[in-house]
């Protein structure tokens, strides 16, 4: 199956512009930008944020609040901060054998960093890579990582797979069936999370955000510092 699959993604793979390079911090931010934000919207944010800080040093020595300012958009915050946390860990003490001792790196981004950027023998599942495994049956090894996560991605899509473009349709047994729809996260407008946005928003833009409870949740987790009843975005000063 895999020699299929190699041959499809060699026409059919997506052009990403961190497939072109093994940097590990290029791929760090890669990998904690796509955790939860659609890949269209990655690439450009992507590029821009290797222009302004291109190297782990460039972004260890940027203010937490220019990355939380830099982040705005992408949603779900707490990733721009435990993304320079990692960046000042990895200055310091140098890139760890075991990457998820970095900030906010789980299993899975661990194990990217690992094969794309260090080229370690170890196939990064996330959603996509395990959907496919499942319906095929089938284990492949990371040299199948990328063409296993495009065909996730493009093709054995989670709820109507598209079987008649599917390299594997032939020896899969899952070929031709339908999935229920997944559950969707809530949408965005009126929750708590769009509470969060607007008050880290106003502080981003020196004001004093007036939702307590969303305040009190971005302090939390090291969004904004609050101080004798003022708000501002943290900062490595003392
Ligand atoms: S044949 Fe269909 S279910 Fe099987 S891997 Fe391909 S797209 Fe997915």
């Amino acid at each position: 199956m895999e020699a299929l699959l190699s041959a499809w993604f060699g026409q059919n793979g997506r052009d990403l512009p961190w497939r072109e390079t093994t940097d590990p911090y290029a791929v760090l931010v890669s990998e904690v930008m796509a955790q939860q934000t659609r890949i269209d919207r990655v690439v450009p944010r992507w590029r821009r944020w290797l222009e302004r800080w291109p190297t782990v040093e460039a972004l260890a020595a940027a203010e937490p609040s220019e990355v939380i300012g830099a982040w705005q958009g992408l949603g779900y915050n707490r990733r721009a901060l435990n993304l320079h946390r990692a960046a000042r860990q990895v200055a310091e003490h140098g890139w760890p054998d075991d990457l998820t001792e970095l900030p906010g790196v789980g299993r899975y981004t661990a194990d990217a960093v690992a094969c794309f950027a260090f080229g370690r023998d170890v196939l990064p599942e996330d959603v996509n890579v395990r959907r496919v495994q499942e319906r095929t049956g089938a284990r492949f090894t990371s040299a199948a990582a990328q063409a296993l996560m495009d065909l996730g991605a493009t093709v054995c899509l989670a709820r109507i797979p598209r079987c008649e473009a599917c390299p594997l349709a032939e020896a899969c047994p899952s070929r031709g069936r339908r999935y229920a729809p997944q559950r969707r996260q809530g949408p965005f407008e009126g929750s708590f999370r769009q509470r969060r946005s607007v008050a880290l928003r106003a502080a981003l833009a020196g004001e004093q955000p007036c939702d307590a409870e969303a305040v009190a949740a971005l302090a939390r987790d090291g969004l904004v510092r609050v101080r004798d009843g003022l708000v501002s975005l943290p900062s490595t000063a003392p």
